[in-house]
Order: structure tokens, then sequence, then C-alpha cells
């Protein structure tokens, strides 16, 4: 039933044309437009896919919720909001900007706020800051992760936006170690690769409360795992989270190699990849996707009938 659901959604959604592959990054152009791979994962540990849900594409800012929980994890929820925020920004994901009143960036989600919660990290772990979060990364995904280096040399030969806001940051003592370090140690995290799979198992994971549902190894706590999805509700979505939030209520990170990861709380996780993106900064097929899926299976948060919180009784 969710096999047919999903190839049924895929079918039609493989059709649309529209939207730009992102170009900033120079190497991301590279990427085929006609890729498109879906990915549900179930807290049973069930997977379902279609199209091309093995193709490799670059984490990008879909590692933000990550990083942030390996912070929380890690260097305690005090020491975490001591170097971010929990409000939506209302400016775009890569401003430099801090929040005029804290001094710290306005949330995880944008990239002030994880270039920091990275600085956090490498604070925390040294030289072994990269290992911490790729092999916290390939928990959640259940698979041996590693970084694609010509996208990662790519993004570091034009970080010039991130470095801007990381001196901001050690001016004001957010980050404390060299911004060089924070920044590649950001630029590698971005350039982890990923598939629909496994975005989908690490957003099954999350649904899971923090317990990878195919592994069964336990990550982070339940209470880091409501801090992720809170702010994944309300700034995961560049300056379309409101809408999002309205139309298909489901905590998610979107990353602009066209990477969406959704959550559906304690049911299933969802990972999508279509290159092609909107004036927002997400994935043209994979939001078109998204919503379909929410109305198909009533995934939205505040559904009437709330069929989402107990889809799996209904369809397994
Ligand atoms: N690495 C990208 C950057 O820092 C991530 C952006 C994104 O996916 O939103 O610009």
């Amino acid at each position: 039933m969710i096999q047919n659901i999903l190839d049924d959604i895929y079918s039609r959604i493989s059709e649309e044309q529209s939207g730009e592959v992102a170009n900033y990054i120079p190497a991301l152009a590279e990427a085929d437009p006609k890729d498109f791979g879906l990915a549900i994962v179930t807290v049973n540990g069930d997977v379902y896919t279609a199209g091309d849900a093995d193709t490799p594409f670059t984490i990008q800012s879909q590692s933000k919720p990550f990083t942030f929980a390996l912070a929380l994890e890690e260097c305690g929820i005090e020491t975490t909001y001591e170097h971010v925020g929990t409000e939506p920004s209302g400016d775009a994901f890569n401003s430099v900007v801090l929040d005029p009143v804290t001094k710290v960036p306005f949330n995880p989600m944008v990239n002030s706020g994880a270039l920091s919660m990275a600085g956090l990290i490498q604070e925390k772990k040294g030289e072994g800051a990269f290992e911490a979060i790729r092999s916290c990364y390939s928990s959640f995904a259940g698979a041996e992760l590693s970084v694609n280096d010509r996208v990662y040399d790519s993004e570091l030969a034009t970080a010039h936006r991130n470095r801007a806001i990381a001196h901001l940051m050690r001016s004001g003592d957010v980050v404390s170690d060299p911004v060089d370090e924070v920044v590649h140690l950001y630029t590698e995290q971005c350039s982890i690769e990923v598939t629909a799979r496994q975005m989908a198992t690490m957003s099954a994971s999350l649904a899971n409360i923090g317990t990878n549902p195919v592994t069964d190894e336990t990550i982070v706590s339940p209470l880091v795992v409501r801090h992720v999805l809170s702010l994944m509700f309300t700034c995961g979505m560049y300056d379309y989270a409101g809408r999002w939030a309205v139309d298909v209520g489901m905590p998610a990170k979107s990353g602009v190699s066209g990477g969406l990861m959704a959550v559906v709380n304690r049911q299933i996780g969802i990972g999508l990849y279509s290159p092609p993106l909107d004036e927002h900064g997400n994935s043209v097929r994979a939001i078109k996707a998204c919503v379909e899926l929410a109305e198909e299976f009533g995934l939205h948060a505040f559904e009437f009938s709330n069929a989402g919180s107990s889809m799996l009784s209904v369809y397994i």
C-alpha cells in the first residue's frame, strides 16, 4: 500500500521540469536535473523507495539538525544555547547577521547557527571534531558516510560569506577557535555524501526518538530530539518555513543540493532528492512530493483527523 502510493507520486511528479540547479557552489551545478529519488523508512525499520533513492548527493544544509543534535548531546542544552538561539531569523540562510539582542545566531538552521554549532564541536573535540560529526551522521544513517572531495574543494574555494559570518562570530566570542578551522569543519560536514534512502533513515531515527530503527543503535536522547524537531519545524525550510508549516506540517530540513528530509513523529522518516530548486532554494519535486504524501497519508501535525500519528497501524 505505502509502496503503491510512493510509486504513484514518483511517476506523476517526475514530469515536473521547473526549477534551477544551485550553482553558487560550482561543483553542485554538475548535478543531473533529472535525478529524482524518494524513500520512506518507518520506525519499525521497514524501507520503501522509488526512483533514484540510491544516488549520492552532498548533504549540505540537511546536516544542520544533526550537528545541532550532536552539540546538545555532547555539550549539554545550556552550553549549546549560549552559542545559538531558537528564533526564526526572517533573513536569508547565509546572511552575515547575528541576533542584535543576544549577539548569537538566530537559530541552528541558518549558516551562522550551523557554523556556531560546528565551532562548539571543534572546541569540545579538537582534532577529533570531524570524525565525531561523521560518525554521528553515520549512526543516524546506518551506513559509513564519507566526504565528496570535489564538492568540498569547490565549496571551500568559494566560502567567502561563511568566512565573513565566522569572523563576525569570532569577534564576538561566539566561536573561540580560529575561523579557518571552523569554516573547514562546517564545509566538510556539508560535503558528506548521502542518498535519499540514507536521509530517510536519518529522519526515521529522529521519528524513532533518537534510536536508528534499522540498526537499533541509540544515538541521542529523546530530549535532544524534541529540541531538534522543534527547530526544524519553525526554521527548517528557508524563507518558506511558515507556509510549509501550514501546507505540509512536518518538521523538515532542505538543502541546496536538492535534498529534503521530513519527520512524522513516532511514525516515519522521509528522504527525497531532486536537484532543481525553487525561488526559496527548496527542491521543486521534493516539495510537491511532500505535499502529496502529507495529503495522501494525513501527515500534517495538526491534521483534524490526526491520521498521521497512527498511519503505521492503518497502512501496515
Ligand atoms: N554548504 C552550503 C552553504 O554553506 C549549505 C547551504 C544550504 O544547503 O542551505 O552555503
